[in-house]
């Protein structure tokens, strides 16, 4: 029997929560694959800080290593607001991309059928929108030298090495190979001489996938572009701080921060998280929505597992789910069916075993 070794690091707040909810179906995916999931559980975050003083271990790092896949639900809360800023619970989201080299932060922005109508933008402008953004994730602005702040200036520097640029390029056009073949690579060449750059080694990468259709953007415009017209996009690269801000625009597309998995890649390593936080506000009362952490389980079984059946039979029941008027209370309009985090998980795993028969 094929095994793996997951790295559970639940966190703060909804984090154990939605992922108690995932586990439940990625157990279920474990029954119908035959292969077994096995789990290690660490405390990352505000939890962590309580117990340890630290935010993560040394030794939950290396756990993570030691995995085939992590797993992380979100960090914060209140409680931990007023430590310093070196200190505080998401420090753990650094130290786990740095210490795992995760250079990649993929974060797929669907529309649902059925919530199409749940975005701040027309229904029409929306309804099939499907984009992937590639984000860089360990370089650019916010990691560059010199840096630093004076009485009367601060500085930061974008510094890009080929290396980087060319790696995070290679994900974005084997992305696009499984997907539509597109690639838009969002920069801002007409100033930056470090985008010029990025475009430069964009080109050059381009020419080992002839098959791929490239197409180069300015981030002003494409920050633009996204609201107005989303279906123009397939996959999207672009720099760390560009990444940060596009992401969260095309997000928000999709109407619900509870429909947003993520997944962050680098050589060895790989994690897979939802997009939201630990949301203070309704924790505990069982009112989370899972399903952007069940489907950061979809994309693990997808990119790390190699079990793509079954990401994709993840997403079907989320979809089907959805379409019967199942809805978290952070969705719910009336004429829908209100149901909490379990319910919901619950409602993804009858649907699964369904699903699955048509997906093979
Ligand atoms: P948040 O994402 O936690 O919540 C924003 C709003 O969205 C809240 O109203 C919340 O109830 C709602 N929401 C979020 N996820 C939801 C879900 N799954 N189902 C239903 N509703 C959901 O953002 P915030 O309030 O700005 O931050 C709260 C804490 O989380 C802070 O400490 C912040 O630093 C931390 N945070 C952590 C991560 C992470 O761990 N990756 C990401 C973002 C924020």
């Amino acid at each position: 029997m094929r095994s793996y070794k997951i790295a559970v690091l639940a966190g703060d707040g909804i984090g154990p929560e939605v992922m108690n909810a995932a586990l439940k179906v990625l157990n279920t995916i474990g029954e119908m694959e035959a292969v077994k999931f096995e789990y290690e559980y660490a405390q990352v975050g505000g939890c962590a800080i309580d117990e340890t003083g630290y935010p993560i271990s040394e030794e939950t790092l290396d756990m993570c290593k030691r995995s085939d896949s992590v797993l992380l639900g979100a960090v914060g809360g209140p409680k931990w607001e007023s430590l310093p800023q070196d200190q505080k619970p998401e420090q753990a989201l650094l130290k786990l991309r740095g210490g795992l080299g995760l250079y990649s932060n993929l974060r797929p922005a669907v529309v649902f059928p059925a919530l199409a109508d749940s975005s701040s933008l027309r229904e029409e402008v929306v309804s099939g929108v499907d984009v992937m953004v590639v984000r860089e994730l360990t370089g650019g602005i916010y990691f560059g030298t010199p840096k630093g702040s004076d009485q009367n200036k601060a500085w930061n520097t974008m510094v890009y090495e080929r290396h980087e640029v060319e790696r995070i390029a290679h994900v974005a056009f084997d992305l696009a190979r499984k997907r539509s073949g597109r690639v838009t690579s969002v920069d801002k060449a007409n100033v930056l001489d470090v985008s010029q750059f990025w475009r430069d080694i964009v080109i050059e990468v381009h020419k080992q996938y002839p098959d791929i259709k490239l197409d180069h953007m300015y981030v002003d415009n494409a920050a633009m572009q996204l609201v107005r017209t989303p279906k123009q996009f397939d996959v999207i690269v672009t720099s760390n701080m560009f990444g940060d801000i596009l992401s969260d625009i095309a997000s928000m597309v999709t109407g619900s921060l509870g429909m947003l998995p993520s997944a962050s890649l680098g050589e060895k390593y790989a994690l897979y998280e939802p997009v939201h936080g630990s949301a203070p506000d309704i924790a505990g009362q069982g009112k989370a929505n899972p399903l952007a952490m069940i489907m950061s389980v979809s994309m693990m079984l997808n990119y790390t597992l190699d079990l793509p059946k079954s990401g994709l039979a993840i997403q079907t029941a989320i979809s089907e789910v959805l379409e019967s008027g199942y809805r978290t209370a952070e969705l719910y309009r009336e004429g829908d069916k209100l149901v909490s985090t379990d319910e919901m998980s619950d409602l993804v795993i009858k649907k699964l075993t369904q699903v699955s028969e048509r997906v093979t």
